[in-house]
């Protein structure tokens, strides 16, 4: 830097700052536009410009003093405006809040041979619904169908964008201006915007509430049926449980009356799993090939729940009931993407070889993670936590139970470890503000970590640390906050 003339003050301090044209021509700018293109660098140097022309008038910031100081100075500042405008938004975390499906951190994280194929149909044309055989137009359900229909015993199979849009369409394409009765018990909301009631009314159909929240019985359902009815439907009570007193109509019985009545049975298994998971110690969940067999006529669930995949909604069942539902002319406006189709269809591949499924499907894997794997890891982490900490802040590994998320088995908690940091007991008063600005340091590592504020202690659940050594490798950027 050029050493500050002697004995010059700048009349007007605003001569001194340089213009956006000099800016644009030092060699730190000229990296960026070579990065980030000359409109975006240009956009931000004239706001930086603009900015310091402001504050110095205000003089809310000090005179430079020279030229060449000011051009240091707003150099850098154009870089760091560039670097934040082109940063990723969307960028990958550690979930460490104990809940392993978490919907707002992306749910289930997809296996290898699903990332390679999302790759591979992205970069290139391909025959999404190009029939090779024929040579003609395909259907890009194709390409899943018959593995649906094989790991559910379904007679037919179809795909969209969610489980909400699979709910919505299943209910427009049987039901529009009819009847459908459903029990008070699960008439439940699904994180943010999803109710059951809402989505019947969106669908174009009447909901008739049948039965209590705490009991319904097969007369309840009985007695709704009329002229109207469209179908019968159970909703999987996703995210709470009824507890105590309490009636509910079995799958099979309720199969058996819409059968009778000659209507169509829907049920809603929200999660929806493709196996049985109690012998991964997991608790126990209807599986979407037991829900079949009891006689449901259409079948709805999430792909990235319990299953495992990419986002998408799966809906399964009685061939003329699918047939229907994808020609509805909203399944156009609900349909899935080539790369989701692409996932979907290596993650029902896996399913093709349980035995191997723990290994390959990393949503399983995180779920039936073995206790003393994460307990160790714990130690591991608490070690390199407590090289970092000094007094009044300690580190300590407590046991713990994750969720599995995403509405599947609420109640069920899995076992598990944290490493959980807190201000000593003299301290403690002061714990809110610094319970907040620790859960926000963490958040601001390079990868972020989301971990739980809980009772006085900021916890990280170990469950589903899956690369410890990328997380500990940037453990030194930590900026602790002082209690
Ligand atoms: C999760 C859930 C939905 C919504 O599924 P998305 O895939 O999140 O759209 C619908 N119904 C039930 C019962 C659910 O558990």
């Amino acid at each position: 830097m050029a050493s500050k003339p002697p004995g010059r003050t700048p009349v007007n301090p605003m001569a001194i700052v340089p213009s956006v044209d000099r800016l644009l021509r030092t060699p730190i700018v000229e990296t960026l536009i070579e990065r980030a293109g000359r409109p975006l660098v240009t956009e931000v140097a004239r706001g930086v410009v603009d900015q310091y022309r402001r504050s110095l008038r205000a003089a809310e910031e000090a005179v430079p003093e020279s030229p060449e100081a000011a051009v240091l100075e707003l150099g850098c500042r154009i870089e760091h405006g560039v670097n934040a405008l082109v940063a990723p938004s969307l960028r990958p975390v550690f979930n460490l809040t104990g809940t392993v499906l978490h919907t707002n951190l992306g749910r289930a994280p997809l296996p290898a041979e699903a990332i390679d194929a999302m790759v591979a149909v992205s970069s290139k044309p391909s025959n999404l619904e190009y029939d090779l055989k024929r040579g003609g137009r395909g259907d890009r359900d194709d390409h899943v169908e018959a593995w649906l229909k094989r790991l559910t015993g379904a007679e037919a199979a179809t795909i969209v964008n969610n489980n909400a849009a699979a709910v919505l369409l299943t209910l427009n394409t049987l039901a529009e201006g009819r009847e459908i009765p459903v029990s008070r018990g699960q008439l439940v909301e699904i994180g943010g915007a999803f109710r059951i009631p809402d989505i019947m009314t969106r669908a174009g159909c009447r909901l008739v509430e049948v039965g209590t929240t705490n009991r319904t019985h097969l007369r309840d359902y009985e007695q709704a049926i009329g002229e109207d009815t469209a179908a019968l439907m159970t909703v999987h009570t996703s995210n709470y449980l009824v507890m105590g007193f309490t009636a509910s109509v079995d799958d099979a019985s309720l199969a058996g009356l819409a059968r009778a009545r000659g209507v169509p049975y829907i049920n809603d298994l929200g999660s929806g799993t493709l196996i049985d998971l109690q012998p991964y110690g997991l608790p126990r969940e209807p599986t979407v090939r037991e829900v079949i067999e009891n006689g449901a006529d259409v079948v709805t669930f999430s792909g990235d729940k319990l299953l495992g995949g990419p986002q998408c909604g799966i809906i399964v069942g009685r061939a003329d009931l699918i047939d229907a539902i994808k020609h509805n002319p909203m399944k156009r406006a609900l349909r899935l993407d080539k790369v989701t189709i692409a996932a979907l269809e290596a993650v029902l591949r896996l399913y093709a070889d349980p035995g191997r499924l723990r290994q390959r499907l990393p949503a399983l894997a995180l779920l039936t993670r073995e206790r003393d794997e994460i307990d160790r890891s714990a130690e591991r982490v608490a070690g390199a936590l407590r090289e970092l900490v000094s007094e009044p802040v300690t580190v300590t590994v407590e046991q713990c139970r994750s969720q599995i998320g995403s509405g599947a088995l609420p109640v069920d908690l899995l076992p598990s470890c944290a490493v959980v940091l807190r201000l000593s007991v003299e301290q403690r008063r002061r714990t809110g503000p610094w319970l907040e600005a620790l859960a926000r340091a963490f958040r601001a590592l390079p990868t972020p970590v989301i971990g739980r504020i809980r009772d006085d202690g900021f916890a990280l659940d170990l469950r589903c640390l899956d690369d410890e050594p990328e997380f500990l490798a940037q453990l030194p950027a930590l900026d602790l906050p002082t209690p």
